[in-house]
């Protein structure tokens, strides 16, 4: 049917390029570029298929992305790189007329913020030139999204309260490590928290607000509210929203050696000159820590990501509950990757052969809850991840808020 061509070679990258190996007839050639054209190598090594191909190329070089783009002619850039990339890459789909992809928002490198603006600025020349932006395509953004407009269409008639729960309760055996780009992981969590309430972003300090939320097949876990980018496009496409929330859990031990860095400055992304050199102590840091992509092998336990939710259903008050549970170990077994580079893979995934298939394809820059939910969810399960649903009962985070 088609190309692909992927651009970053970390976990996420290697979890998307083992399912798309699935469907040879839609992914018919893939290109894997990256900074590290080795990374890139070692991927289709494992792949072992003769229309896997790899390049090197610096995605932040538009021009070399265009030459690039030009010589493979995909029918879709997958940006699997960092969210630094993502204008770049837009940028570059856009003077060649080639589809997007990604799954983050927008990051400047010295502004840890996430936000969709400068993305969705350019709806109106992705839609002169016919092409399509899929816009955060993972799981937290991208299935989140996906999950509330399945929510939406089928059992509400306005959604009022929405809380986005994510537990990771596996143990990687590491004293310290983070799940995906240590860089990108220790920004987010380090940035203020903040929640949409009645029309106005009210910002917390960071980690300042936690509850004791159940996950099912877990128990209960501390869980932090953190600011998340799938909160801005969810109250700006759901505008009957009066509250949106986003809840991460973390380890005591992870809490307590981000508290020693940040008291040393070393999560700091202002450059400091050492004998002679500029570097960012976060950028060290993230050097020294283990290489998220290649924590899989002792990986054990579940991670759960949801979307709880409450309001208006044929004038009844409606709850309900959409998950997701996911295994570190079958996520290695798989792909050789840990279970939270899988549940951003395979959605990335799922969203290219929706595109690939005309499904999700109209020209101009969408988030994933623009696109019909139902084709997705049917075939998210064919692709490693299953989902549940339960609908009016009681749910986690409101217990928690009794507590
Ligand atoms: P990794 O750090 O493991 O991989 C990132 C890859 O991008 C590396 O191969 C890196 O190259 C490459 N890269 C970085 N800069 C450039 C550049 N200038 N040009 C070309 N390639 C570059 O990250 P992950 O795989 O863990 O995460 C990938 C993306 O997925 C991130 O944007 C992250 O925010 C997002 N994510 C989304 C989630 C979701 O649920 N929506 C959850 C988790 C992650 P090199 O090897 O040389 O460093």
């Amino acid at each position: 049917m088609g190309k692909v061509m992927i651009i970053g070679a970390g976990g996420v990258a290697t979890a998307t390029a083992h399912q798309l190996v699935k469907v040879p007839e839609v992914f018919e050639e893939v290109l894997i570029a990256s900074r590290t054209k080795e990374k890139c190598d070692n991927i289709v090594k494992k792949i072992n298929k003769g229309n896997f191909h790899t390049a090197q190329i610096d995605a932040m070089q538009v021009d070399e992305l265009v030459s690039l783009i030009r010589d493979f002619k995909p029918d879709m850039v997958m940006n699997l790189a960092l969210p630094y990339q993502n204008l770049a890459i837009m940028e570059a789909c856009l003077k060649t007329g080639v589809s997007y992809l990604d799954t983050a928002s927008y990051e400047s490198p010295d502004n840890p913020h996430l936000y969709y603006i400068e993305q969705w600025s350019y709806f109106d020349k992705f839609k002169e030139a016919g092409i399509t932006g899929i816009l955060g395509c993972g799981f937290d953004p991208g299935v989140t999204g996906v999950f509330t407009a399945y929510a939406a269409k089928h059992y509400f008639d306005e959604i009022h309260y929405l809380d986005i729960v994510d537990c990771n309760a596996g143990d990687h055996g590491k004293y310290f490590a983070t799940n995906f780009n240590a860089e990108i992981n220790i920004r987010e969590i380090s940035s203020p928290g903040i929640y949409y309430k009645e029309g106005k972003w009210i910002e917390t300090k960071p980690l300042e607000i936690h509850r004791t939320i159940a996950y099912p097949e877990i128990g209960e876990r501390e869980s932090y509210l953190l600011f998340h980018e799938e909160l801005e496009s969810l109250v700006k496409h759901y505008p009957t929203i009066k509250q949106a929330r986003f809840w991460m859990t973390f380890s005591e031990r992870y809490l307590t050696v981000l508290e020693v860095l940040q008291g040393l400055g070393l999560t700091s992304i202002k450059p400091i000159n050492y004998q002679g050199m500029e570097i960012v102590p976060l950028q060290f840091i993230k050097a020294i820590l283990p290489d998220p992509a290649a924590l899989g092998e002792n990986y054990k336990g579940k991670v759960s990501i949801g979307v709880q939710l409450k309001g208006i259903y044929q004038g009844k008050e409606r709850s309900y509950y959409i998950w997701s549970n996911l295994d570190h170990e079958k996520a290695y077994k798989e792909t050789g990757t840990q279970a939270v580079a899988y549940s951003t893979g395979v959605p990335a995934m799922v969203g290219a052969l929706m595109y690939m298939k005309d499904i999700w394809r109209k020209p101009g820059v969408y988030n994933v809850e623009q696109f019909d939910p139902d084709p997705f969810l049917e075939a998210m399960p064919k692709y490693g991840i299953d989902w549940q649903e339960a609908i009016d009962i009681p749910l986690p985070i409101d217990k928690a808020e009794q507590q």
